[in-house]
């Protein structure tokens, strides 16, 4: 098993232009004494959208790294790949993550199901964990309804490790296990048990994305209750505490969350809590460098502000269509949307003002983000066109990603305030 390191950074690149930019923010984090491993992570979704390959994910990556002279270890993150889809990742990745979150729900056999009850039974009903304030509720009733919940999907992740295990050498890859993407939060029991028949299955996870509490919306901030997610976030890190010494999975075990690009309200908290508890985390951000490509060239003027102008008027038309995959996690009130042509007559700055992730900029349009936040797909039809202006305008570009993952994801979440 090839260890991760502490903290680690996904950085997802829609058009894989954007490598060298995200290395030098992971440089530049490493110069305030942070020290993060990169990860450059891409689903199976987002390739078939753009009609990219693994392959091109793997060469942007050592390009970056040799480019810059970049040292330490970093991966290429097949990112929530499952048994239909995982071959064509399994040349060119070292990092799995195994998405079995449509295998929840799925039934077993009654007799599997009795025998996890029976295994799991504990005297009073409840396992105490140091640390804990209150006991992990383990009673028949709540190990019957768990069984139905997870068994199935931890038989899933099951094939799919041993597929890729196959394939490829166990000492050499990071397996995670993601489950986020889902409706169900899963509490901090669910995750003790989870972890627990992983580690029975042999599975050498070293990082899990469960699904929390709250909307993890694409490109904006958590919405929730932030008092609530503490609580949970911090019992999720005592599991995992647990999780290493008593089951024996490796000690590099850590939490992944995948921020759906921005989630700056919870960073501090959890920033808190992995250093209270001294633990590491993964964070994976995707969509956020895309939004960035868009930010530079509205800056840049002319016919890059045009080509984003016109991206805009073409998602503003196929709405439906390109927020369709993403119901789950996309909340666009329609109404706060300005029209083709109000957008249109923005300049530049107003532009970049309202697509910024900045809050406190009364010109920042949530509603406005998330609906660019899907229509990568416009710029994906657009084809050499939208490539040939990325490479045009990279200057813009590069320090709009390079800032944006510096400022406003990496000091928020790893340094110390
Ligand atoms: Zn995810």
């Amino acid at each position: 098993m090839k260890k991760l390191g502490k903290y680690s950074f996904g950085t997802g690149d829609r058009f894989g232009r954007q490598g060298k930019a995200q290395l030098q923010a992971i440089m530049d984090a490493g110069s305030l004494g942070i020290e993060l491993i990169p990860v450059w992570n891409k689903s199976h979704r987002e390739h078939t959208t753009i009609g990219t390959t693994p392959a091109d994910t793997r060469r942007e990556a050592d390009e970056a790294v040799r480019a810059l002279g970049w040292n330490n270890p970093y991966f290429v993150d097949a990112d929530h790949i499952n048994l239909s889809n995982v071959e064509g990742f399994l040349p060119h990745c070292d990092f799995f993550t195994m998405d079995v979150a449509s295998a929840i729900g799925k039934p077993v056999t009654p007799e599997e199901a009795e025998a996890f009850v029976a295994d799991n039974a504990t005297p009073g009903g409840v396992i105490h964990l140091p640390g804990m304030d209150r006991p992990v509720p383990a009673d028949e009733k709540y190990l019957r309804r768990f069984a139905k919940q997870y068994l199935h999907a931890i038989n899933e992740a099951e094939k799919i490790y041993d597929h890729i295990s196959r394939h490829r050498n166990a000492e050499e890859i990071v397996i995670e296990v993601s489950m986020d993407e889902v409706d169900q939060p899963q509490s901090p029991a669910d995750l003790y048990f989870i972890l627990k028949l992983l580690a029975e299955k042999n599975i050498p996870v070293q990082t899990i994305a469960p699904r929390f509490s709250g909307r993890f919306n694409k490109g904006v901030d958590y919405v929730g209750d932030l008092k609530k997610f503490e609580e949970e976030f911090e019992q999720d890190l005592i599991v995992l505490s647990h999780a290493r010494a008593g089951f024996g999975l490796p000690d590099s075990l850590k939490l992944s969350i995948h921020s759906g690009s921005d989630k700056f309200s919870i960073y501090p908290v959890m920033g808190r809590l992995i250093r209270k508890y001294e633990q590491g985390i993964h964070v994976k951000t995707a969509g956020t460098t895309w939004l960035e490509e868009l930010i530079g060239l509205a800056l840049a003027g002319g016919t890059a502000t045009e080509m984003v102008k016109h991206i805009y008027a073409e998602a503003l038309k196929r709405r439906e269509e390109l927020t369709a995959p993403y119901a789950e996690v996309i909340d666009i009130n329609t109404r706060s949307l300005p029209t083709a042509a109000e957008f249109a007559s923005y300049n530049e700055q107003k532009i970049a003002a309202s697509l910024r992730h900045d809050p406190e900029n009364p010109q920042f349009n949530p509603h406005l983000r998330q609906l660019m936040h899907v229509a990568y797909k416009i710029a994906a039809e657009m084809g050499d066109d939208y490539l040939r202006m990325l490479d045009t305008q990279e200057e813009i570009i590069s320090r709009q990603v390079r800032e944006n993952l510096i400022e406003r994801h990496i000091k928020r979440l790893f340094a110390q305030s």
